[in-house]
């Protein structure tokens, strides 16, 4: 006696595939296939279908959860098999050398809202070289499961042997969506993973949700030089895959001892079928500005009028020991280095507190720093649009504004 599959009830959800723990059950063409040679009778797929479409002889299942698929089966609209195939929702883990980027966590706290809005797993896809003392920390922020591969091969950062194995892992296991970091490594990777896997990416979102009805990724992200907000959605391919800056998301709690399953693969690629070798890395010279990382930043725009009116700034950062940020119009005119231009075309920060200072507000502007938690504009434009986001406003000259703030500060702060 195995498993029975009701071919008219499946709905090709895939529920089975996953829970199964004999790896018993498959999807052929949309429809459950069960392994009778690994099938051992447990009943679990049996328990999470959602539409009873496996029986086990002398399992029943409770009324109330037959009459709810009775529900699901007469509501339900047959989708493409491929789509249907796909399942659960996964995050790559960016690492250097066992050194976690933090937009993996807040990667994460997006991807649990969006596996919970869906009812599937949360899976955390970490690839490198001795890192697997790292996978306790990877469900603390909130995964149910991490797929890991360990491999002198993946030490350092290499656009294909990275992009073979993670792309292995997706034909393998077919996650629904797959959502990587929008850094200088995640750039380079997703393209070649979604050209490898034939779906289509959406690259810096904003926003992600699941629209409820369809169970589709709405991927969100400036569109047009930032002058509208286009959401995005991935109809006929699989996995639906989208990439984010670092700061976007929020942050999520780290929950101590949380636990989950580990599933440990291996790489096809050999080492010496990759053409790229490391041989040194020389660290950056200069003096690195932490933008995205920064608490409080102090921001000048073009209203300064001159590249020495920065100095405002940069006094003011100082008396608060924060960090300087720029509008692009204030990097175009030479007044300051591109490392501090905020923005669509800068860095995404998410301070608790950002200072404007003659700055107008223009979209490409905004959307790289309006989730800082208080946002303080000062412009002598009182119709200027920074007004609009901003919690306290200052209308007047900076000039005669800025000296009075930083002393202020100053005092109070015994900076
Ligand atoms: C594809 C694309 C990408 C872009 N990416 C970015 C980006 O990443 N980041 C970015 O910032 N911009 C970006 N821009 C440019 C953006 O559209 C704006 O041009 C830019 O942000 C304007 O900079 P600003 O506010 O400093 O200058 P302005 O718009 O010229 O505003 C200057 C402000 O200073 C005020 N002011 C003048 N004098 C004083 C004074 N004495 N005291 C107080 N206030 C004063 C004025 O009232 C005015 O509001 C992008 C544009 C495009 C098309």
């Amino acid at each position: 006696m195995t498993v029975e599959v009701i071919r008219k009830n499946c709905i090709g959800c895939g529920a089975c595939v996953q829970t199964c723990p004999f790896d018993a059950l498959d999807l052929v063409d949309g429809i459950a296939v069960v392994d009778p040679e690994k099938c051992t009778d447990c009943g679990a797929c049996v328990a999470v279908c959602p539409t009873m479409a496996l029986s086990l002889e002398g399992y029943r299942k409770p009324e109330e959860t037959v009459k709810k698929a009775e529900e699901v089966i007469k509501e339900f609209k047959p989708k493409d098999p491929i789509v249907n195939a796909y399942f659960g929702v996964w995050v790559l883990i960016e690492q250097s050398y066992g050194e976690i980027a933090d937009v993996s966590w807040e990667l994460l706290g997006a991807g649990r809202r969006l596996a919970d809005d869906l009812g599937v797993d949360l899976a955390a896809v970490l690839l490198g070289y001795q890192v697997k003392d790292k996978v306790n920390l990877v469900y603390e922020y909130g995964c149910d499961k991490v797929f890991l591969v360990d491999d002198p091969v993946l030490k350092d950062y290499r656009t294909d042997p990275y992009s073979i194995t993670l792309a292995m892992l997706i034909d393998k296991y077919k996650p629904e969506i797959v959502l990587m970091a929008a850094t200088t490594q995640g750039r380079d990777l997703a393209g070649h993973v979604a050209t490898k896997v034939g779906t289509g990416l959406t690259a810096d979102c904003t926003e992600l949700k699941i629209e409820e009805e369809s169970r589709l990724l709405l991927q969100t992200r400036p569109a047009f030089g930032g002058n509208v907000m286009a959401t995005i959605v991935c109809r006929n391919h699989r996995p639906q895959m989208a990439s984010v800056r670092p700061r976007v998301m929020a942050m999520p709690e780290r929950q101590e001892g949380r636990t989950g399953t580990l599933v440990e693969e291996k790489t096809e690629i050999k080492e010496e079928e990759v053409f790229t070798k490391i041989l040194e890395f020389i660290a950056q010279g200069g003096s690195a500005v932490y933008l995205d990382r920064a608490d409080v930043i102090v921001a000048g725009g073009k209203g300064l009028g001159t590249k020495e009116n920065f100095q405002y700034i940069f006094d003011l950062a100082d008396a608060l020991g924060g960090t300087v940020g720029a509008s692009r119009a204030a990097v175009e005119a030479g007044w300051i280095d591109v490392i501090h231009q905020v923005g669509q075309t800068g860095v995404t920060v998410r301070p608790k507190v950002y200072i404007a200072v003659g700055i107008s507000g223009a979209i490409q502007h905004l959307v790289g720093m309006q989730t800082a938690d208080v946002i303080v504009a000062i412009n002598k434009d009182p119709d200027a649009p920074i007004f609009k986001v901003a919690n306290y406003g200052i209308v007047g000259d900076f000039q005669k504004l800025l000296p009075l703030l930083t002393e202020s500060f100053r005092q109070k702060l015994g900076s």
